[in-house]
C-alpha cells in the first residue's frame, strides 16, 4: 500500500509558530506508524511563496521580496530536524523547477473543460486572506480572521466555473470517497456546498501583485490566484507538469491525505477537489482538519511575535517534549491552548516520571538481580495479565487511533503500558522477591524471573509503539533494552526532567 501524506504550505510572510508545528508533527507521526506498518510513504512538506502577503510584508521590513522569502523559507525549513521530522519532499512554490508547469497544466486542464472564463468583478478584498468576501461574511464590515476593513476592488479576472461542481463534490462526501474528518468538519462543508457554490475569481491583475506569481498562460497581464497556485502545490511536486513517474505512483496509485487547520477547510475540500474534478484528475482520499491553538489564552499567529517559535522550544526543552504535548494535549475536536508550564509539566510528569522512570527502574533491577541479563522467555506473573494486555493491544489501538486521527487517543494507548508496568512494579515489590530469593527462597527466585522478564517485555513495547511519536526518546529506550555481550547497558536517564 502507498500513502501519500501532505501538510499545508504556510505563506513565508513570517516566521512559523507552534501552531503549524502542530500539523507537521501530526503528519509526521501518520508517516512513521505507516512506514512502520510496511506501506510505502511519502511525506511532503512546502512553503507558499506566491504570496501577496510575503511581497507586503516584505515592504514593510523594508527587505527584497526574494530575500524575505528566503530567509522565512528557510525558518521553516529548520523545523525539520528541529521536530524530528521524516518528510520525504520539500516544495517552494517559486523556487521549485517541478511547480509552474503543473500549475499551467492544471489551468489549461481546467480552460479545456470550458471552466474558466474572464469577467468583470467588484468585491471586497482581504490581503491577510487572498481572498474575497461577500458582505455576509464579515463582521462589522471587518474580515473575521484578521478584523482588518477588506479593499474594495474593482478589475477583470479570470472566474472558474465552481458552479458545476456541486453536485460531484457532494456525492464524493457522501459516498466516502472524499472522507473529512472530523465528522464536524464534513458536515460543515456539505451545508457550504448544500447553500450553492458560486463561481470564484482565480487570477489577479498582475500589476497589483506586484509582478509576483505565476502569470496566466496565454494572458500575461494577469497572474494566477494564490490559493489556485498553492493548492497545486500538491500534485506539481509529482511532476504532474512533466509527466512524472511520482504523479502515477502517489497521486492516481496512493492513498491522498491532506492535513489542514480550519480555517482553509474550504480551500481544500471544495475549490480544490472541484480543480481536480474539472481537470479529469482523482479527489484526496482524506482531509483531515486540526483545529487552532492559542498561546497564553492569545490567538497566535505568524504576525504576532516569537511567541512559542517551535524550533526555539525544541533546543530550550527537547524535541520530545514538544512532540509529546501537541500530541498528547491537543483534542481532535476543539481549539488547545499551549504554555511552556503546561508542556513542561507534561513532559517532567509523564516523559521522565512516568516512561523515563520506569525503563530506567527496570534496567536497574536487571542488573541488580540478575547481573544485567533478561531472564529467558517466562510465563506471565500472576498480577500481570492487565501489563500483558495493555503490550499486546497496544498497537492495534494506536493503529485503530491513527485511522481516525486521534493522536491523543493514540498516545494514551503507549502512555497506558508505562502506566499499568508502574503499577505492577509497585504492587509486585520485586525488591522484596529479591530479598526472599537471597534467603534460599526458590519460588520467590522464579517468580522476579517472570516479573523482570514483563517488565522487561513492556520496556520493549514502549520503545516499538513511541516510535512514530517520540522517535528519540523510543531510541534510547531501545539502546537502553539492548543488550551487549549479553547484559544491558547502565541505566542512564532517558528523558531529562525540564522543572
Ligand atoms: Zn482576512
Amino acid at each position: 500500500m502507498h500513502t501519500y501524506i501532505t501538510t499545508t504550505i504556510p505563506y513565508v510572510n513570517a516566521r512559523p509558530h507552534i501552531g503549524f508545528a502542530l500539523e507537521l508533527v501530526q503528519a509526521d507521526v501518520l508517516a512513521r506508524h505507516r512506514r512502520g506498518r510496511g506501506d510505502r510513504v511519502r511525506f511532503q512538506a512546502g512553503t507558499d511563496d506566491n504570496s501577496l502577503k510575503n511581497v507586503l510584508a516584505a515592504e514593510t521590513a523594508g527587505v527584497d521580496v526574494r530575500e524575505f522569502v528566503d530567509g522565512n523559507a528557510r525558518a521553516f525549513l529548520a523545523l525539520g530536524p528541529a521536530l524530528s521530522l521524516t518528510v520525504d519532499d520539500v516544495i517552494r512554490t517559486s523556487s521549485d523547477l517541478r511547480h509552474r508547469p503543473g500549475v499551467e497544466r492544471v489551468w489549461r486542464a481546467c480552460a479545456a473543460a470550458g471552466d474558466l472564463y474572464r469577467k468583470r468583478y467588484e468585491g471586497l478584498y482581504c490581503t491577510g486572506c487572498e481572498q474575497f468576501y461577500s458582505p455576509a461574511d464579515l463582521r462589522d464590515g471587518r474580515c473575521p480572521e484578521h478584523e482588518t476593513e477588506p479593499q474594495r476592488v474593482a478589475e477583470e479576472n479570470w472566474f472558474f466555473r465552481l458552479s458545476r461542481y456541486g453536485e460531484p463534490l457532494r456525492e464524493a462526501i457522501t459516498r466516502g470517497e472524499l472522507r473529512i474528518e472530523p465528522a464536524g468538519r464534513r458536515n460543515e462543508v456539505l451545508a457550504f456546498i448544500a447553500g450553492g457554490l458560486e463561481d470564484f475569481s482565480v487570477s489577479r491583475p498582475a500589476e497589483r501583485a506586484g509582478g509576483w506569481g505565476i502569470p496566466v498562460p496565454g494572458d500575461p497581464g494577469q497572474v494566477i490566484y494564490v490559493w489556485w497556485d498553492a493548492l497545486c502545490n500538491y500534485i506539481t511536486a509529482l511532476g504532474y507538469g512533466t509527466d512524472g513517474d511520482a504523479y502515477r505512483e502517489w497521486w492516481t496509485g496512493a492513498r491522498r491525505v491532506h492535513l489542514l487547520g480550519k480555517g482553509v477547510l474550504r480551500f481544500h475540500a471544495v475549490y480544490w477537489p472541484a480543480m481536480l474534478l474539472s481537470s479529469g484528475q482523482p479527489l484526496p482520499t482524506d482531509i483531515y482538519v486540526h483545529d487552532y491553538l492559542t498561546a497564553g489564552g492569545r490567538k497566535i499567529s505568524k504576525s504576532s511575535g516569537a511567541a512559542a517559535d517551535p524550533a526555539e522550544l525544541a533546543s530550550e526543552y527537547g524535541t520530545d517534549a514538544v512532540r509529546w504535548w501537541l500530541l498528547r494535549e491537543v483534542p481532535r475536536v476543539g481549539d488547545a491552548d499551549f504554555t511552556v508550564e503546561r508542556m513542561i509539566a507534561r513532559a517532567d510528569d509523564e516523559l521522565a516520571n512516568g516512561l523515563g522512570n520506569l525503563v530506567n527502574r527496570v534496567v536497574a533491577m536487571i542488573r541488580r538481580y540478575r547481573d544485567g541479563r533478561v531472564p529467558g522467555p517466562q510465563p506471565v506473573p500472576d498480577g500481570g495479565e492487565d501489563l500483558d494486555a495493555a503490550c499486546r493491544r497496544a498497537g492495534d489501538r494506536v493503529g485503530a487511533a491513527l485511522a481516525g486521527f486521534d493522536f491523543r487517543r493514540a498516545t494514551a494507548a503507549v502512555w497506558a503500558i508505562a502506566d499499568e508496568a508502574n503499577r505492577f512494579v509497585n504492587r509486585v515489590r520485586p525488591w522484596d522477591l529479591a530479598r526472599a530469593e537471597r534467603a534460599g527462597d526458590t519460588g520467590a527466585g522464579r517468580r522476579l524471573d517472570a516479573v523482570l522478564y514483563a517488565l522487561f517485555g513492556a520496556c520493549l513495547a514502549l520503545g516499538r509503539e513511541l516510535e512514530p511519536f517520540l522517535p528519540d526518546g523510543a531510541a534510547r529506550i531501545d539502546c537502553q533494552c539492548t543488550a551487549l555481550d549479553g547484559r544491558l547497558p547502565d541505566p542512564s536517564p532517558v528523558f531529562r526532567r525540564l522543572a
